[in-house]
């Protein structure tokens, strides 16, 4: 077992309304205060144990490359917003980086810009641009080519945003979208057309248009908050949303998806559990990629997250180069469920705006099912789903199990190939 090294058991106080440091948010501190009177404390005491204690690879790359830096900062989310790597010559200082990589540039700057935090960036082979994880977030000039069939909002996400920030697409639920920041940003991100935009979250006045119209449909019964990533708000802001959600009647259950579990998960501070866990029914989609992420940082913030009682759930979008293979995809769902996170989906990649090199075949993706369906636990499968350009939805597809019918018999295929016949009845 490793040793925690805090150094003394030191108590530090930190910002807490002023400290939003980055991104601010735009015009919060009036509703927080007025809803929540108590957070009108301007200072809060945040002890070291309150996050996830660093690996031993974490406290090498710290040291390595953030030498005036302690333990202590490292294990602060802020921090590690605040030191992100946000551009190529930050990432040139670490990373030995590749022409595809250096030859990104910035000319285009409708981009997704890059931003990575310190510990995601700890998991970055910094000599094989080859090396999955780092393919996720080091942008490459592969991005500026535009091919046949790509949008910037391929699945056509404002054709069904009644206000801002809404998209409700489903009959019974609704995505809502409460923030355009990520602490660190994917790559082939589908909403890269509006995340980071702002730079900033958006405020929760922002918000108050989107709250009115979940509030006055009844037939809302589920909200997702997506964005950017929810929890890279501040603990009173991620309060103000869930609780005004959890006086609605109708809303039965709310989920948040997030990737913040995995590329900052110091951010699953005690305190957060404590907010996230009096909001029940509360599920998380996290967002995996490749078995590299599951650390143990990762681990102990999952953890907290299901010892809270909160149900995890996965989400991964098939990457060439990435996952794209059995062994890889396999290794993910089980070091998933070791985690206690139920595999959900693997997303076919949308076709955004210079995606080409990111994206698979079809087939790819059912060669990956056939390897999981019947060969391993069947909580470690996911559903296959392409997210229909032009606003179509979620479309699941499956591997041909169902071979045909003679008059009442049924003819299927299992998973090792073998034909089986079932006496089916007619209704
Ligand atoms: S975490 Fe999600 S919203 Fe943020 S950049 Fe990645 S895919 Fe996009």
């Amino acid at each position: 077992m490793e040793k925690r090294n805090f150094g003394s058991p030191e108590i530090r106080e930190v910002e807490v309304v002023t400290d939003e440091e980055p991104p601010s948010t735009v015009g919060a501190k009036a509703l927080v205060k007025t809803v929540l009177p108590e957070t009108q404390k301007r200072r809060t005491i945040i002890s070291p144990k309150e996050s996830v204690r660093p690996s031993l690879r974490s406290l090498e790359f710290l040291k390595k490359n953030f030498p005036s830096a302690s333990e202590t900062d490292w294990s602060d989310w802020r921090w590690q917003v605040r030191n992100s790597f946000t551009s190529l010559k930050k990432l040139e200082e670490v990373f030995h980086l590749s022409s595809n990589e250096l030859n990104s540039g910035n000319e285009n700057h409708n981009a997704l810009p890059v931003r990575i935090t310190p510990y995601y960036a700890s998991l970055i082979d910094p000599e094989s641009a080859l090396q999955p994880v780092r393919k996720t977030v080091i942008p490459v000039l592969d991005e500026y080519f535009v091919r046949e069939g790509e949008a910037s909002d391929p699945l056509c996400e404002a054709a069904d945003s009644p206000v801002q920030n809404i998209v409700h697409r489903y009959p019974d639920r609704v995505l809502f979208l409460v923030t355009g920041f990520c602490s660190t940003y994917c790559r082939y991100c589908t909403r890269s057309h509006m995340v980071a935009k702002d730079k900033c979250h958006f405020g929760l006045k922002n918000l108050e248009t989107a709250f009115n119209y979940i509030e006055s449909h009844p037939e809302i019964r589920d909200v997702l908050l997506s964005g950017g990533d929810p929890l890279t708000m501040k603990d009173e802001d991620i309060i103000y949303i869930l609780a005004r959600l959890k006086k609605i009647p109708h809303v039965e259950f709310i989920r948040i998806g997030t990737k913040v579990p995995v590329v900052l998960p110091q951010r699953i501070t005690q305190r957060l559990i404590s907010i996230l866990r009096k909001y029940h029914p509360l599920w998380l989609s996290i967002h995996f990629t490749h078995p590299d992420e599951l650390t143990p940082e990762v681990a102990e913030a999952c953890a907290r997250l299901a010892d809270a009682g909160i149900p995890l759930g996965s989400q991964t979008v098939l990457l060439r180069g990435v996952n794209d293979n059995i062994e890889t995809m396999k290794s993910l769902m089980h070091g998933l469920l070791k985690l206690r996170i139920r595999p959900y989906y693997i997303y076919q990649c949308d076709p955004i705006l210079g995606s080409e090199h990111f994206r698979t075949s079809i087939q790819k993706g059912l060669e990956i099912m056939s390897g999981l369906l019947g060969h391993t636990t069947g909580y470690a499968v996911p559903t296959y789903v392409i997210d229909a350009p032009g606003g179509g939805g979620k479309i699941p597809v499956l591997p041909d199990y169902f071979v045909g019918r003679n008059g009442n018999e049924v003819w299927l295929r299992n998973y090792q190939g073998k034909l089986f016949r079932y006496p089916d009845k007619f209704e």
